[in-house]
C-alpha cells in the first residue's frame, strides 16, 4: 500500500444546520484531492478538465458535495434522506437573507384570534425578571428529565441587564403546566401529518413525538400549520422552511446541559437538557443557511448539468441508478462521507420531512422510523450493499476517496471489511487523530471474484509492530487498529467465504485485540483493562535488542531501520521538521506548514494540530496568520547560546571541583575516574534523543534545555507515557538555572544538587491540548 499524505483542510467558519447530525468534515480537502485523481492535468483549461463526473453513493455530507461541485465538476448524488436532500438543495442556492427577513415577517404579522402570530408566540416564553420584576424573554428553559416544569430559565433583562440562569418561578411552572393541559390536541396533529391513524407506521412517529415537549411542540404545529395558509413566493415559502427545520431540530430534548456539545445518535433524552425558545431560533436561523461560495447548479435526474459543474440529485437506490449511469456517464470518481448509523437523525428526518412536507414526503423513507437498533454489523452490511453496487457500475481502476468522520475502531473495521469484500482495493488511509476524520483510498478491484484468505495473527502483529516502530513513541488504539486492519485488508482476510458480517466484524476485531494482548512486545498504557483503549507502545526491551534470525517479516525491516530512525520519536521528527521548515521559510502560514508536513508524515503518522501547534507555540511568533522564529531561536543565535551554556557547565565543573571533560554528546563532570554528573544540552526539545544518547546512570544525568523548550517538553511528556516514564528518573535543568547558579558568589556541590533537582519541568499555560 501506497500510504498517501492527509490533506490538511480548514474547520469551516460556520458550520451550518442541523451540524449536530452532520459530518464535521474539514473545508479544503475535497478540492484539494480532486484534481489529483479525478481529472488529469489539460493546459488548455487551466489545472483541471471540466464536466468530469463523480458520483457521491450515500449523500452524507451535503458540504462534501457542495464542495466538488463548485470546484467545477458534476456531482450524481444518491439521497434517500428527504431532509439532506434538503440541505443540500438549500446550499447550492440559498434564499437571500430578504427573502428570510420578509418570510418571518409575513408569519410574525398574521393573525392568531385578534393578537399577532409573532406576538402570540414570543409570549409562551415570558417569564420575570429576578432582580427587577420586569417582564423578559427566556431564552431557554432548562428541564430535568421526566419532571413536568422547567427548574430553571435563562435570560437577559432589558431593563436592568441581569442575565444568566436563575431558578424557576411559580408562574414559570403554571405556564409550563397550563400548555401541557392542551398538549394531546396539538400531538395528534403533528403525528397527523407523518402517518395515518390506522397506519403501523404510527406507534414509532409517537414515540419520535415523545422527544418534543408539550410547548415546543405547540409552537411548531402552530407555525406548521401556518405555513400552508399563508401566501408567500416559491422562494420565501422555502426559507420560510429553512427556519421551520432549524427551529424542529432546536425544538427536541437532546440538548443536554449544561454541556450542549453532544452530538446525539441516539434518542435518548438527557439528565439535564435546555427547552429553547423558539421564536428566537427562528429569527436567528437565517444566519445558518448563509453560504459564502458561490451558488451552483441543482438538478434532479434525469436532468443533466452542464460543463461548468453542478449538483444531479437521484433519489432512489442505488441499483437502481446503476443501470442507467452505466450507459451514459463515465465517472471519474466517487467521493463520500461514509454513513454511520444515527438512529436519532434517521428518526428525527422522517418526522420533519412529515412535518414540512406532509405524509407523500416521508412514504419513501418511513423505515426509518421502525428500525431502532443500528450495530456495526447493519452498518456493514447496508455498506456492502452500496460497494456491490457501486462496482457494477465503475470502470476498472475508478479511484473512491472516502471520509470516515467520527472515527471509531468498530466503523473502520465496518467500512474496511464491506469495501474490501465488494471488490474494491485499499490503496491508501491517512489518518490523524480520532477526532478528525479518516481520508480513505479505494480503487474499484479487478472483476475477478477474489478468494478470501484466512486471517494471519502474525501478519496483524508485524503490521502493528512496524507501525509502532515507525513511530517511535506510542500510539492510540486507533492507530494500531488501523494497522492491523490495514494487513487484513491487503491480504483480503476481512470476511470469510459465506460469513455474515456480524461474526465477521467479531473475528476482526478479536484478532487485533488478541493480537496485542498476547505479545510481549506490546505494552498497554491506560487506566482501563480494556484493549481497546489508551494507547499502545513498544517495550523498550524490544527496541534495543536486535532482532534474531529467523524472527519474522517485521523484525528484519526494523532490523534494516538505522538504530537512530527506529528510536527517534514522531513528535521529535515533528519539531525538527516544523522548525528546519520555519528556518527556510519565515512568515509562513499554518496552512503552509500542514501541507509540507503531511507529505513527510503520511498514512498513520500525521502529526495532530496540537503537536504543530505546541512545537510552534515553543520556537515561534505569530504576526497576524504568519509565523516566524523568535529572534532567540534562529540557527546562529541558539548555537551561540548554547556555546555559553556549554562553556558555562565547565566552569561550574571546575568551581565545584571536578575535572570536566567532553565524550560523544557529553559533558562530563569527573572526580578520581569516576564519573559525578553527565550534561547533554540541547537547543531543542528532543528529549528522547538526548535519553538515547545518554549512555551514563539516569540519577547523575541532566538533560539542559532552553527555558522557552520547558511547554514543549512537558506537552511530549504529557502524550507519550513512555517519555513521562523515562523523565521521572532522569533530571531536565533549563538554561536559566545554570545561570543563576553560575552568579552565586559561594556554591557548593550540595547547593547545586538541590537547585537542579527542584527545577520542574513546569506545564506553560498555553499548551495543555491534549492531542
Ligand atoms: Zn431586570
Amino acid at each position: 500500500m501506497d500510504f498517501q499524505p492527509y490533506i490538511p483542510g480548514i474547520t469551516p467558519a460556520n458550520a451550518g444546520p442541523l451540524s449536530r447530525f452532520t459530518p464535521p468534515l474539514e473545508e479544503g480537502v475535497i478540492s484539494a484531492w480532486l484534481p489529483l485523481h479525478a481529472a488529469p492535468f489539460d493546459p488548455a483549461h487551466a489545472a483541471r478538465k471540466p464536466g468530469s463526473w463523480l458520483l457521491d453513493p450515500f449523500g452524507f455530507s451535503p458540504r462534501l458535495v457542495l464542495e466538488a461541485a463548485r470546484a467545477g465538476y458534476r456531482v450524481l448524488v444518491t439521497v434517500n434522506n428527504p431532509i439532506t436532500r434538503f440541505l443540500l438543495e438549500m446550499a447550492s442556492n440559498p434564499p437571500s437573507e430578504a427573502d428570510f427577513k420578509a418570510a418571518l415577517a409575513d408569519l410574525s404579522v398574521a393573525k392568531k384570534g385578534n393578537d399577532r402570530l409573532g406576538a402570540h408566540l414570543q409570549s409562551l416564553y415570558l417569564t420575570t425578571c429576578e432582580k427587577c420584576g420586569g417582564e423578559t424573554y427566556a431564552e431557554s428553559f432548562l428541564w430535568r428529565k421526566g419532571e413536568e416544569a422547567p427548574y430553571a430559565r435563562v435570560y437577559t433583562c432589558p431593563h436592568c441587564e441581569d442575565a444568566g440562569e436563575r431558578a424557576a418561578t411559580p408562574q414559570d411552572m403554571e405556564n409550563a403546566r397550563k400548555i401541557a393541559g392542551t398538549d394531546s390536541l396539538h400531538r395528534s396533529r403533528a403525528f397527523e401529518r407523518v402517518a395515518e391513524l390506522n397506519d403501523e407506521y404510527r406507534i414509532y412517529a409517537e414515540e419520535a413525538i415523545e422527544h418534543y415537549l408539550p410547548r415546543p411542540l405547540y409552537f411548531l404545529t402552530t407555525v406548521i400549520n401556518r405555513l400552508d395558509s399563508l401566501e408567500l413566493t416559491p422562494e420565501r415559502r422555502r426559507a420560510l422552511r429553512a427556519l421551520i427545520l432549524v427551529a424542529c431540530d432546536a425544538g427536541n430534548t437532546l440538548w443536554d446541559h449544561p454541556s450542549g456539545r453532544r452530538r446525539p445518535k441516539q434518542l435518548n433524552v438527557p439528565n439535564q437538557f435546555r427547552e429553547h425558545n423558539l421564536w428566537i431560533e427562528l429569527e436567528r436561523g437565517f444566519s445558518q443557511w448563509r453560504e459564502t461560495g458561490p451558488g451552483v447548479l441543482f438538478e434532479a435526474w434525469p436532468h443533466k448539468i452542464p460543463e461548468n459543474g453542478g449538483i444531479c440529485i437521484y433519489e432512489g437506490r442505488l441499483k437502481e441508478l446503476a443501470q442507467e449511469v452505466k450507459k451514459e456517464i463515465p465517472i471519474a470518481a466517487v467521493i463520500g462521507s461514509l454513513p454511520r448509523p444515527n438512529q436519532a437523525f434517521w428518526t428525527l428526518s422522517a418526522l420533519w420531512a412529515g412535518w414540512l412536507w406532509g405524509r407523500e414526503a416521508v412514504e419513501p423513507y418511513k423505515i426509518a422510523l421502525r428500525r431502532r437498533r443500528y450495530d456495526w454489523a447493519w452498518n456493514a452490511t447496508a455498506l456492502n450493499a452500496a460497494f456491490t453496487n457501486l462496482f457494477e457500475l465503475l470502470p476498472l481502476g475508478t479511484p473512491f476517496f472516502g471520509l470516515l468522520a467520527e472515527p471509531e475502531p468498530s466503523f473502520l473495521t465496518s467500512a474496511l471489511t464491506a469495501a474490501g469484500t465488494a471488490g474494491f482495493d485499499l490503496r491508501s488511509l491517512a489518518m490523524r487523530t480520532e477526532h478528525d476524520p479518516i481520508q480513505i483510498l479505494w480503487t474499484c478491484g479487478e472483476h475477478l471474484k477474489r478468494g478470501a484468505n484466512e486471517p494471519s495473527m502474525e501478519e496483524v502483529r508485524s503490521a502493528i509492530y512496524l507501525h509502532l516502530v515507525e513511530r517511535g513513541e506510542p500510539a492510540s488504539y486507533l492507530h494500531v487498529h488501523a494497522a492491523g486492519l490495514i494487513a487484513l485488508a491487503e491480504t483480503h482476510a476481512l470476511r470469510q467465504k459465506g460469513q455474515e458480517f456480524d461474526d465477521a466484524l467479531r473475528a476482526t476485531n478479536g484478532l487485533i485485540q488478541s493480537a496485542l494482548s498476547g505479545d510481549p512486545r506490546f505494552v498497554h498504557y491506560s487506566t482501563g483493562e480494556n484493549v481497546d483503549t489508551g494507547l499502545w507502545g513498544l517495550n523498550d526491551v524490544t527496541l534495543s535488542r536486535s532482532p534474531e534470525p529467523g524472527e519474522g517479516a517485521a523484525k528484519g525491516l526494523a532490523a534494516a531501520l538505522p538504530q537512530n530512525d527506529m528510536t527517534e520519536s514522531l513528535a521529535d521528527r515533528v519539531e525538527v521538521a516544523v522548525v528546519t521548515f520555519l528556518q527556510k521559510n519565515p512568515n509562513s502560514l499554518y496552512l503552509d506548514i500542514e501541507h509540507e508536513l503531511y507529505p513527510r508524515f503520511p498514512g498513520l503518522l500525521t502529526p495532530s494540530k496540537a503537536m504543530i501547534y505546541s512545537v510552534l507555540h515553543s520556537y515561534a511568533e505569530q504576526d497576524g496568520a504568519a509565523w516566524t522564529l523568535r529572534a532567540e531561536d534562529l540557527a546562529s543565535a541558539r548555537r551561540n547560546e548554547l556555546n555559553t551554556i556549554i562553556a558555562m557547565i565547565e566552569t561550574l565543573g571546575r568551581r565545584l571541583g571536578y575535572s570536566t571533560s567532553k565524550r560523544d554528546k557529553n559533558y562530563l563532570w569527573e572526580e578520581k575516574d569516576q564519573i559525578e554528573r553527565a550534561f547533554y544540552v540541547l537547543a531543542s526539545a528532543l528529549i528522547s534523543r538526548a535519553i538515547a544518547e545518554t549512555p551514563y546512570p539516569p540519577e547523575r544525568s541532566a538533560i539542559v534545555i532552553p527555558g522557552g523548550r520547558a511547554g514543549l517538553a512537558a506537552y511530549k511528556a504529557h502524550r507519550d507515557p513512555a517519555l513521562a516514564a523515562h523523565l521521572k528518573r532522569y533530571r531536565v535543568v533549563k538554561y536559566r538555572l545554570l545561570r543563576t547558579l553560575a552568579e552565586v558568589p559561594v556554591l557548593t556541590r550540595e547547593t547545586f544538587d538541590e537547585q537542579i533537582a527542584s527545577d520542574p519541568l513546569e506545564k506553560s499555560k498555553s499548551q495543555m491540548m491534549m492531542f
